[in-house]
């Protein structure tokens, strides 16, 4: 122990000066050192004291400082006048204290304490006090002389460090985030519950000590863990580094990692520090979304947007190997019709069994797309040759047209194809799509169930199919349609037994246009609804007008759209037409083409028998080019078959088409038909179907379709003699 001895003063060390080097007068004075002491204590920021060890820690000496850390004087704190040094500590402090002074006296002597006083304006300030252990003259410690000085603002900055520890292991143990400290070559220094918790270990205690080798441990691809170094050397910190990892059960993440590079003065790189969070469900859901945005929900095809990208890519390889690469536009023939008709199941149903098709003809490397509706679009990648996409096509045409049997029912279907090639027709997706298209339309307009290679010819012809279409909504309000008719004539007596209304249609600036020029257009557009209603009307009452003129009475027949058929209106708007003209039923003849019968039988016959209930005959136009099943033939409540005129055109040279002339009217009249011959050119054409027991024919021979005025003239005065 060593005791402080305040009755005999310490020698205070001091300079000796050199009498020789300066004035003994200021030589005396510098040695005063009591004053100096003085001068020392009562300037000093803190409280020299000396007390007792008593429970009041009764002061006997204070320094000026006490005012300055207390508020009171230093003779109110002596002997306890106002107030004894006890009282000034804080309660809370008192017990603490008095132990650990107690404890320090009976150790080593002296002691350090830090603790609360309360000041006399009322502030509580935080003091150090360091004290000695003072012994009476037996040698028992009966005073404590030390120095007090006020800590208050150092106290106020650990309090800030603390809590700012405090915040940060809250942070660090309760984050949500991954925490972690890793060495540049791969290990844990430290890391927080999340980050155990996402990487599946069951503490951070027990991922530190799993995870020595995060490169070939953690990362899926070791790859990234070398990118993620190179990063931090190069830059020192890495921002929403998203990777693969494998969690403590093989099971593989996303995270996204945060971080940066902590060196030391030298600029040495001490450790790596960031955080790690799982973007498994983002990076899901991002694939569902991008899988979605690039897919047919429907048949799980590319949709058009990867569409582009495939063509692009197929340009990109073609071009680097100076090949070609082919656009194939498919398009089903017909498949409104049956989706309105059959309902979108079987529609839906058709769809997939058609994109399967597709797919099975063509290789791994080409891609089949659905652009949208009833439309397919195909890419052919490192083509050499048209001969080597037309094999693709045939394929294409052969698969479509397999019937399709759904529901124990058998569909017959076709598409229509239009190709377009690269480097040939086009250097970008845009402009390959659009040739494709227009040889497609181009196919369409040639009769369906076949395909067309683009020719530049082509652009114009759907310029002027856009420029028809336009003009053709306002043809019905400006009255621009005729009807032409062409008479019916019963072979045996040679006389107009009916006439067929063909409508025409007189657009300005273009003469006459036939109909089959603008049909497919009134369909797709739709206007083929009120166009079919006005020619239905006008031909029912230019019929009943000429009976009333006395001509003598003939039936009319009108063809119909399938998109009329579908139309729920059509049996009412010929109820109607009927009853507003005044026109007898049985005059009254509908013309379905034989195609579009097949196509949905069971409806057809339905809505076929509701206007058989009318009273109105019903004919199968152009018979021969579709493929009718007998049973439904017979099944179908018609009246008339009317052979197509391409069977008609030949019937004298090629025996083929004779044969099925034969056959027709042969079948017509098993099942009770009256058959009709369409495309009569010539003597030989009548002589023939004559011979062969034809009922009725129709064609040049005996007139073209004529204007209303002209077939009035026909009517009054019978046909001039043909020839
Ligand atoms: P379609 O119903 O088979 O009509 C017969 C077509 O053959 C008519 O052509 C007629 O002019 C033509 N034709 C008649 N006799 C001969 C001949 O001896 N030789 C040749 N080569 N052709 C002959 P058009 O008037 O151009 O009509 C074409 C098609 O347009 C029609 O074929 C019909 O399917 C459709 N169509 C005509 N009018 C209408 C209509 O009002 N509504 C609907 N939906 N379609 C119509
Ligand atoms: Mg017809
Ligand atoms: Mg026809």
């Amino acid at each position: 122990m060593r005791w402080m001895k305040r009755d005999k003063p310490q020698p205070v060390p001091c300079r000796q000066f050199d009498a020789s080097n300066c004035d003994t007068a200021e030589a005396s004075a510098a040695l005063d050192v009591t004053r100096l002491l003085t001068t020392i204590t009562d300037n000093l920021v803190g409280m020299i004291y000396r007390c007792r060890i008593d429970p009041d820690w009764t002061m006997e000496y204070v320094s000026d400082g006490c005012y300055k850390l207390t508020g009171y004087r230093p003779e109110e704190l002596v002997l306890n006048r106002r107030i004894s040094y006890d009282q000034l500590t804080l309660p809370e402090d008192r017990e603490r204290v008095s132990r650990v002074i107690h404890a320090g006296i009976r150790t080593s002597g002296n002691f350090d304490v830090e603790y609360r006083i309360l000041r006399a304006d009322g502030y509580v300030c935080w003091v150090l006090e360091r004290g000695v252990a003072v012994p009476d003259a037996e040698g028992r410690p009966a005073w404590i002389e030390g120095y007090i000085q006020d800590i208050s603002e150092r106290m106020a900055v650990d309090e800030m460090l603390r809590e700012a520890v405090r915040r940060y292991e809250s942070l660090f143990e309760h984050a949500t985030e991954g925490i972690f400290q890793t060495t540049p070559d791969g290990r844990y220094l430290s890391a927080n519950p999340a980050l155990a918790r996402i990487y599946g270990h069951a503490s951070p205690e027990a991922l530190i000590a799993h995870l020595h080798d995060i490169q070939r441990q953690l990362y899926v691809s070791p790859d990234r863990r070398a990118e993620f170094v190179r990063l931090m050397q190069t830059t020192g910190t890495v921002r929403n580094f998203e990777s693969q990892v494998y969690r403590k059960d093989g099971s593989i993440i996303w995270i996204s990692e945060n971080a940066r590079a902590v060196k030391d003065t030298g600029d040495n790189v001490q450790f790596y520090e960031g955080t790690v969070v799982d973007i498994t469900e983002r990076k899901e859901h991002e694939a569902v979304l991008e899988y979605q945005a690039n897919h047919d929900s429907l048949t799980g095809l590319p949709n058009r947007s990867l569409l582009r990208d495939r063509i692009d890519q197929a340009i990109t390889r073609a071009r680097r190997e100076n090949i070609m690469a082919a656009v194939v536009f498919v398009d089903l023939d017909h498949f409104k019709l049956i989706n309105d008709s059959l309902g979108h199941y079987v529609g839906d149903r058709l769809l997939l069994e058609v994109a399967s098709r597709l797919k099975s003809c063509v290789r791994g490397n080409d891609t089949v797309a659905r652009q949208g509706g009833d439309e397919f679009v195909l890419v052919l990648a490192e083509q050499h040759s048209e001969d080597e996409m037309l094999a693709v096509v045939g394929r294409l045409l052969d698969a479509i047209s397999q019937p399709w049997v759904d529901g124990g029912q058998e569909y017959g279907i076709s598409c229509s194809i239009g190709v377009s090639c690269y480097p040939r027709d086009g250097a970008d997706p845009d402009a390959l799509l659009r040739c494709a298209d227009a040889a497609m339309y181009q196919a369409k307009a040639s009769g369906r169930s076949t395909y067309h290679f683009y020719t530049p010819e082509l652009n114009l012809a759907i310029s002027e199919r856009l420029e028809l279409a336009n003009s053709l909504r306002h043809a019905l309000e400006r009255d621009e349609f005729l009807v032409y008719y062409q008479p019916r004539i019963d072979i045996a007596s040679e006389r107009i037994v009916g006439a067929e209304a063909l409508i025409r249609w007189d657009c300005p600036g273009k003469g006459i246009v036939p109909p089959d020029s603008f049909i497919s257009i009134a369909e797709e557009t739709g206007l083929i609804i009120p166009i079919g209603q006005w020619i239905l009307r006008e031909a029912c009452r230019q019929t009943q007008a000429w009976r009333e003129a006395g001509l003598p009475p003939i039936a009319v027949s009108v063809n119909l759209s399938p998109i009329q058929f579908r139309h729920t209106g059509l049996v009412q708007s010929v109820a109607d037409a009927l009853a507003d003209t005044g026109l007898t039923p049985g005059q009254l003849e509908l013309e379905l083409t034989e195609s579009f019968v097949m196509h949905d039988a069971e409806r057809i016959n339905v809505a076929m028998r509701s206007l058989k209930a009318l009273g109105v005959d019903i004919a199968v136009d152009d018979f021969g080019t579709g493929y009718s099943s007998l049973s439904y033939l017979k099944r179908f409540p018609v009246d008339r078959l009317k052979i197509d005129k391409s069977f008609v055109r030949d019937i004298d040279s090629d025996p083929d088409d004779a044969a099925i002339v034969r056959a027709i009217i042969t079948l017509g009249h098993a099942l009770g038909l009256r058959v009709v011959a369409e495309g009569v050119e010539t003597r030989a054409h009548l002589e023939y179907l004559r011979q062969h027991g034809c009922d009725e024919v129709q064609g040049y021979y005996f007139s073209r379709p004529v204007p209303a005025g002209r077939m009035e003239t026909l009517l009054r005065d019978g046909l001039p003699a043909a020839g």
